[in-house]
């Protein structure tokens, strides 16, 4: 069937439409906007024809809507360089039924969080994007991580020619285990920096940094050009979409819907990527019923979809959950757009309005047509509460991401009575926050990382995986930390401008 063309627009202003890979190639819109399709595609397979197919073969049927300017030999050789042997079982993304829900496990991949499912197939599609832009200077990847992200990308783009990825990550804001992971990354083309700051600086610091204009003109005299990893590139957003539709057509096979039955998702959200993969998926024509977004006590997007205001002049706390430690989700922005009618003069007043005064207001007409959406949050007492319930009912051990959504679904399902099957994202392997996870559990945490690990795996009755058990005795290699006003001056020294 002949593909119809998907051209990439800013959500903040009427730019002139471009192709995927250029879109995946620049990362950010020239004005600060994000990158939108400008039509969304609609599913081409029903669910009953992509449940007989594997985890690739779903990747390219949704892929292949959505990067058009990709050939189908290109797209497949990505598709099958990444979900591969990194991945520790051949489902990919397997649900794990409990008694109270599904849990679709997401962290399966090199480094046992969600982020691997997009990071890696993304340095993939940007050399295929730069090849088919005939872009020849070099790619420096540039990233903020609240802690997965880093590692993730990291992992993604070591050693891959024509790429370097520096990675900025709030130094006193990662689990011990997740900065283990950075400092430890192997590559020459890799640079890890802690900074002072939380995530927000992190990535704010790095938009800026992204959108000088006089920068990009330097880098580009040195032969480099900026791209991004974070969840505002498309290429992150899209194989995320994957997911979703692969774990309805699992249910569809498994005989736990029928056709055309509607399936809730719950999704611990942080910067809105995960959940905005969902609502794509439901706009693509899966029967997606309520996308639940759950939020720790950062419920900025909890009193978002309560009120109609998004108000970021609030208090930033430190959870168990430290990749939802987020105040500005930056793929609302996106929703914002789709939900105001693809109208880029309100979203690009909206995004002025945030970084002006922190806040701004959604008109009704907006709030109605994200109805879909139901907000809900867990606190920290709530969260550990849940990972020794799932535990003591189902002898299943999950993360603080993941108990924050199902501490969110198991109210949700109470107060509203809504039994439609429900999938819980389940975004980090209990390995990667041993220590929240132990003590959640009632058990000693005060231990080595490593020695948690073995005391994790006998209770939780899996093997610990390698992305822990490769830590032990691995050399610490990345060691500068810098203030939020240095970042610029780190890039500068990495690339020897
Ligand atoms: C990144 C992350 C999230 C949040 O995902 P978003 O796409 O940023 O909303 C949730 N859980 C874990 C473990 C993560 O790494």
């Amino acid at each position: 069937m002949e593909r119809k063309e998907i051209l990439y627009k800013s959500t903040r202003s009427d730019s002139a439409p471009i192709s995927a890979s250029q879109a995946i190639l620049k990362g950010l819109a020239d004005d600060g906007g994000l990158f939108v399709p400008v039509n969304i595609p609609a599913l081409d397979k029903t669910p009953a024809e992509l449940a007989a197919m594997d985890y690739r073969g779903v990747a390219y049927e949704v892929m292949k809507l959505w990067l058009t300017d990709f050939t189908e030999k290109e797209l497949r050789h990505c598709i099958d360089s990444a979900y591969d042997s990194k991945f520790d079982v051949p489902e990919i993304a397997p649900l794990k039924e409990t008694s109270d829900a599904f849990y679709l496990e997401l962290f399966h991949g090199a480094t046992i969080a969600f982020k691997d499912m997009a990071l890696s197939i993304l340095p993939h599609l940007m050399i295929t994007s730069a090849a088919k832009n005939k872009a020849e200077n070099e790619i420096v990847i540039l990233t903020a991580t609240s802690g997965d992200t880093g590692k993730a990308a990291l992992a993604g783009f070591a050693d891959v020619k024509g790429t370097r990825i520096i990675v900025f990550y709030p130094k006193d804001g990662v689990s011990s285990i997740q900065e283990r992971q950075m400092v430890t990354q192997k590559g020459d083309n890799t640079c890890v920096i802690g900074i002072r700051g939380n995530f927000d600086d992190a990535q704010t610091g790095v938009k800026k940094i992204f959108t000088d204009p006089a920068l990009k003109e330097e880098m580009a005299s040195h032969g480099f050009q900026f791209s991004s990893a974070n969840s505002i590139n498309i290429g992150r957003l899209v194989p995320q979409i994957v997911y979703y539709v692969y774990a309805y057509t699992r249910l569809l096979k498994d005989g736990r819907i029928k056709e055309g039955g509607k399936v809730n998702y719950v999704v611990p959200t942080g910067n809105f990527g995960n959940i905005l993969a969902a609502y794509y998926a439901g706009r693509m024509g899966l029967p997606v019923g309520k996308l639940i977004c759950a939020s720790n006590s950062n419920k900025v997007l909890f009193d978002f979809f309560e009120t109609g205001t998004y108000d970021r002049n609030r208090p930033f706390i430190l959870t168990s959950s430290p990749s939802m430690d987020i105040l500005i989700s930056s793929n609302l922005e996106r929703l914002l757009y789709h939900v105001s009618g693809d109208d880029a003069g309100v979203d690009g007043r909206l995004m002025n309005e945030l970084s002006r005064t922190g806040r701004y207001s959604v008109t009704d007409s907006m709030r109605e047509a994200m109805k879909d959406f139901a907000g809900g949050y867990a606190t920290e007492e709530e969260t550990f509460e849940e990972i020794r319930t799932v535990y003591e009912k189902d002898q299943y051990v999950i993360d603080p991401h993941t108990a924050v959504a199902s501490a969110v679904y198991r109210r949700y399902k109470k107060e509203t009575g809504d039994d439609t099957l429900s999938v819980i994202a389940s975004t980090a392997s209990p390995f990667k926050f041993e220590s929240a996870v132990m003590k959640a559990l009632g058990q000693p945490a005060d231990l080595d990382d490593l020695e948690l690990a073995d005391r994790l795996s006998e209770i939780a009755g899996v093997k610990v995986p390698e992305a822990v058990s490769g830590l032990r005795g691995a050399e610490v290699r990345h060691k500068t930390v810098c203030g939020k006003d240095g970042m610029e001056k780190e890039v500068r020294r990495f690339l020897g401008m």
